[in-house]
């Protein structure tokens, strides 16, 4: 058999393959628990809340994900969004944890504002490279 790369450079791919996998693993797992915990404290203490989700709206941000960037969602519509396909695989989207009224409206709107700028911006920007490629 032909191996057109060495082997020990292919052994070394693979490691890296392996690390990098590992670390979005516990990266997710990290994201996951911080998810919890938010939760969990809202819960005790009786606060109305909600999570936003911030997506990392870089050139290999997927769409679907993009479009979820500064939209709100309970704890269990992110767990549920996340084991959906392969939504979890590579995801560099966080979550972070916004106060809300007894309607489900965000006590403070500016943060609300800029993600949905930034969301903008970034589809612009996707449109844009869309038209001159
Ligand atoms: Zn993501």
């Amino acid at each position: 058999m032909i191996f057109p790369i060495p082997p020990l450079a292919w052994a070394n791919h693979r490691i890296r393959r392996m690390e990098r996998q590992s670390k979005n693993s516990e990266s997710h797992q990290e994201k996951m628990r911080t998810l919890d915990d938010d939760e969990a404290d809202c819960l005790r203490l009786g606060i109305s809340h909600r999570f936003m989700h911030i997506s990392a709206l870089s050139p290999s941000t997927r769409i679907s994900h993009a479009e979820r960037h500064g939209r709100l969602f309970t704890a269990d519509e992110i767990r549920q969004w996340m084991v959906e396909g392969d939504n979890a695989i590579s995801c560099q989207c966080t979550f972070t944890l916004v106060l809300v009224d007894e309607n489900g409206s965000p006590r403070m709107t500016s943060l609300l504002v800029r993600a949905a700028v930034a969301r903008q911006k970034f589809f612009a920007a996707r449109a844009r490279d869309d038209i001159s490629s």
